[in-house]
């Protein structure tokens, strides 16, 4: 289910553009519009939910599948000495977007 005001369905429904780096059945990937590293991208599943207290057991295995697939994901697109995941959840994380992603961070040493 799409949420109609949250940015990151409307991505998903390609009514605002981003730069598409990966796409399946449950998740799309693309760059960050705004990239704290050198290679910043967002995974996001195809299902509005704010959070990992959202999850059920459907949920739980979409998220199960995109972390399965992000390894190859960020190796293809210059993270190929490592990378970090970043789950914000909530207002003291700093979350912004409220439709559950996840930041691929990496393509250099990371300096924080
Ligand atoms: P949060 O702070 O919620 O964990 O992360 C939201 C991320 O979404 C931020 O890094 C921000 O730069 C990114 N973002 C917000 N709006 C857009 C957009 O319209 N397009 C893309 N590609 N990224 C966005
Ligand atoms: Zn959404």
């Amino acid at each position: 289910m799409l949420d109609n005001k949250c940015v990151f369905c409307k991505i998903l429904r390609g009514e605002i553009p981003s730069a598409k780096v990966y796409e399946d059945d449950e998740m799309l990937v693309f760059k960050d519009i705004e990239p704290k590293a050198k290679v910043h991208l967002l995974a996001v599943p195809k299902d509005h939910f704010k959070l990992l207290a959202d999850m059920d057991e459907t949920r739980a295995k979409v998220l199960s599948h995109m972390l399965a697939k992000i390894p190859q994901i960020a190796a293809q697109n210059g993270c190929t000495n490592g990378y970090r995941l970043v789950i914000n959840q909530g207002d003291d994380a700093g979350q912004t977007v409220f439709h559950l992603h996840i930041h691929i961070l990496g393509g250099e040493n990371l300096p924080w």
